[in-house]
């Protein structure tokens, strides 16, 4: 448990899996957390954050941006099509892209401002009706799609079901990826981002296991 607990983890995986040091970056996932917890993290050194909602986002980070140099923040949760001018503004990845008219809407902010968050799509391996993400067997189309319109495609995301094997998902994420160039894979949380390390994750995305569990009370 801990920032330092994880990096250690982190560092142990990667050099298991025969990964060069710092390959993959870890992303602290301070949703719901509350401030003086990300805010122990930020003085810890840390600078690499990820939440799930634009709007709660917009609530705490403008703040600690301007208090603390080189923040780089993560969206990984879902994007509304009305709110993808607010995300780009404070986002410097966006890992839920999951259709079509959010591609092009991002691809048109992309256009106007000449700059880009890193684009990840995300892709529903479990193909579970209330999860977001493309179907796996519509992802090399939504792949093309995305990079004929000019969007800087970073790589996949994906989020297991609770109750199945996430190596399985996390193998099929990093196929879909290999076959279409991406070298980006975010995937892997606290219960399982050494499994994800060691199935080729450039990106883990880790909460409690470093802030602790998070209180929806
Ligand atoms: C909350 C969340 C995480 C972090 O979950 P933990 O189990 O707390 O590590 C990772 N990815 C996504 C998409 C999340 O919403």
């Amino acid at each position: 448990m801990g920032l330092e607990d994880i990096r250690q983890k982190v560092a142990r995986a990667e050099a298991e899996a025969g990964r060069a040091p710092g390959s993959v970056t870890l992303i602290a996932v301070s949703k719901v957390q509350p401030l003086d917890r990300v805010e122990a993290v930020l003085e810890q050194g840390h600078r690499i954050f990820g939440e799930n909602k634009v709007q709660e986002a917009q609530g705490k980070w403008p703040d600690f941006k301007a208090r603390f140099d080189g923040v780089e923040l993560h969206l990984i949760g879902p994007l509304q099509s009305n709110k993808t001018r607010v995300a780009v503004d404070l986002f410097d990845a966006i890992h839920s892209v999951d259709r079509p008219k959010l591609a092009r809407r991002l691809a048109d902010h992309a256009q106007e401002l000449g700059a880009s968050p890193d684009i990840f799509i995300q892709v529903n391996t479990g193909e579970e009706p209330q999860k977001a993400g493309i179907l796996p067997a519509d992802a090399d189309d939504f792949i093309a799609e995305c990079r004929a319109m000019d969007l800087p495609l970073r790589g996949l995301m994906c989020i297991p079901p609770v109750d199945e094997t996430p190596s399985l998902h996390f193998a099929l994420l990093a196929k879909i990826a290999e076959r279409n160039g991406l070298s980006g894979l975010s995937m892997g949380m606290s219960a399982d981002f050494e499994q994800a390390i060691a199935l080729g994750a450039t990106h883990v995305r880790v909460g409690s296991a470093i802030f602790g569990a998070r209180d929806y009370g």
